[in-house]
């Protein structure tokens, strides 16, 4: 009944990494093995090598940063460069694994296939990683091949990222915000905490079958019928991280935000419906009775 009171836990352990490099256990039927060419297992080993020793020490750098506000602008664009590049390895895999689609296919659902958090930008995150990408690449974004993402944010290109104070951020026609917190992080933590043993893994990952909320139950988290626990639920409930920019809700900058010219807001990751806000003080204190 309070199960999505378990998920700030797990949130926590993610963003603190102390579940990244576990292998997954996926909970869907074992699939038929398929036949992995030479091309297939390049591809896999590919990924492998760059995820190991390139996007997560990206990652981890990045990381660091950001907690402690002392993002530099070129840690930024090298970290979103890094993230950009991820596309092609995936989209290596999965063309070696005959599955069509081209780049930009792959782009416009990548934040669907591989999970990326967030509440704002939500679905065009590595669109907004690969233009930024692109814009520094180019100089400007080349209008016949990004028309529609021109619209959206007006022309991108180096000065639509900045430092400030330790932060990078995002200027862009309706659009002002903490580029490293609302889309870079979510994305790098998305393709990166992972730990692949087999070429089968990279292959799933590719193909944006792995199910990251299929594994909560393996962690060490609350236990809803234990009464006792009621009030770390709550407590952990009321810290609930932004969905948007993982900080908690003091530390939260978003109502300074501008997504598509309104003005963002602290979002919990995870609000407990009434009736389970009901169930859990219930149990805080048995007095407790809605009417
Ligand atoms: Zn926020």
């Amino acid at each position: 009944m309070l199960s999505t009171l378990l998920l700030p836990r797990y949130v926590s352990k993610l963003h603190n990494r102390e579940i990244d490099d576990m292998a997954f256990i996926r909970d869907y039927a074992a699939k038929p093995a398929c036949e992995f060419s030479a091309e297939l297992r390049q591809a896999c080993d590919d990924y492998r090598y760059f995820i190991r020793h390139i996007l997560k020490p990206v990652r981890d750098d990045l990381q660091a940063k950001v907690r402690q506000n002392t993002v530099t602008l070129h840690a930024a664009f090298g970290g979103n460069l890094i993230a950009a590049h991820s596309v092609d390895y995936l989209l290596a895999v999965r063309n070696a694994a005959g599955i069509s689609g081209d780049r930009k296919d792959l782009i416009v659902t990548f934040d669907e296939k591989f999970v990326v958090a967030g509440a704002y930008i939500r679905n065009r995150k590595m669109e907004l990683i690969d233009a930024i990408n692109n814009g520094l690449k180019h100089i400007r974004l080349r209008p016949k091949q990004y028309r529609e993402i021109i619209e959206r944010y007006g022309q991108i290109s180096a000065r639509s990222l900045n430092e400030h104070d330790g932060r990078i951020m995002c200027h862009l026609a309706q659009y002002r915000f903490d580029y490293c917190r609302v889309v870079l992080m979510p994305a790098l933590t998305a393709l990166s905490s992972w730990e692949f043993h087999a070429d089968g893994d990279v292959l799933d990952f590719a193909k944006g079958d792995l199910d990251v909320a299929a594994n909560h139950t393996s962690l060490d988290v609350y236990d809803p019928s234990d009464p006792s626990t009621a009030i770390d639920q709550m407590i952990e409930l009321c810290a609930s991280p932004c969905a948007n920019c993982q900080e908690g809700p003091d530390d939260c900058d978003c109502a300074e935000y501008v997504f598509a010219g309104e003005q963002g807001q602290y979002e919990p990751l995870h609000a407990a419906s009434p009736g389970e806000l009901d169930a859990l003080l219930a149990l805080i204190s048995p007095s407790y009775r809605t009417s």
